[in-house]
């Protein structure tokens, strides 16, 4: 199966690296036009400039695709729409979106502060709140949208030390449900993916020799898949394992 993303217009959050560079560069080769969104702060959301971000673009213009940064914080609504109106104002739509960006600040629960659940919340759960509002009457006047949230075991399950992170990514999951059911009319479809793979986020949850065989290019095709026109249904959750699984079947079934 060939998927392609010509004139189609994607967000791609939180892609200066690991998952979502990954993903902003395989959208380009395969047609799209890109904003590589990155604040390019520390690990735990301290900081931030949108110098990763540029250096993704440079990478795709390089290899002759069309990409713009942008620096915006996902957490902030005012942001986030100068990032939409600069998509808009450039290739006048917006067809993919993909809610990638996160921080993590992992303590056991005894010793998380309110600012660690507010920071997490504020990026990944409301993060993905408000871009997909600001994609969202885009994506209801085209009558066509694609947005992949990303959620995480460490929300369907539990884990030690992510109380916030869980929390945030079980929410993320509830979002997605019902914008499915709100977006159904206007073939708006959401999925969340679930990834397993070597970054920033999970370096110090996995040992090396299993962080070098889960390479973030290995799960982009899934994820791919899930945004693009032939994505199958809707409200997908998958997890894990379950992305590699996806990934083989499409090349060697072509599903
Ligand atoms: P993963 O690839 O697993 O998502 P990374 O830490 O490698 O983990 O990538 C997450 C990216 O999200 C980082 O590049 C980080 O700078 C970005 N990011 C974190 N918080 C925000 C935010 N508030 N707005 C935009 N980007 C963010």
């Amino acid at each position: 199966m060939t998927i392609r993303f010509d004139n189609q217009v994607a967000i791609v959050t939180g892609a200066g690296n690991g998952l979502g560079k990954s993903h902003a560069l395989e959208l380009a080769r395969l047609g799209a036009k890109v904003v590589v969104n990155d604040f390019g702060g520390a690990r735990d959301g301290s900081g931030g400039s949108s110098e990763a971000a540029e250096k993704v673009v440079a990478e795709i213009q390089a290899a002759g695709g069309e990409a713009i940064a942008n620096g915006a914080d996902v957490s902030s609504p005012e942001q986030v729409e100068a990032m939409v109106k600069e998509a808009m104002d450039t290739w006048g739509r917006v067809d993919v979106l993909i809610n990638n960006a996160g921080i993590l600040r992992d303590k056991s629960f005894a010793k998380m502060t309110q600012d660690d659940w507010d920071k997490v919340v504020a990026v990944h759960l409301t993060g993905s709140e408000i871009c997909s509002r600001a994609v969202w009457p885009i994506m209801r006047e085209q009558g066509y949208g694609r947005i992949v949230m990303t959620t995480s075991t460490s929300g369907l399950y539990g884990n030690f030390g992510q109380a916030n992170y869980g929390a945030a990514k079980m929410a993320v999951a509830g979002l997605m449900n019902t914008l499915c059911l709100e977006g159904e009319k206007y073939d708006i479809k959401i999925n969340c993916i679930a990834p397993t793979a070597a970054t920033r986020m999970t370096e110090d949850l996995m040992p090396p020799e299993v962080l070098a065989m889960l390479e973030p290019k290995a799960i982009t095709p899934a994820v791919l898949f899930l945004c693009s026109q032939q994505a199958p249904t809707h409200r997908i959750v998958l997890a894990g394992a379950g992305c590699y699984a996806m990934v083989r079947l499409m090349e060697s079934e072509g599903v």
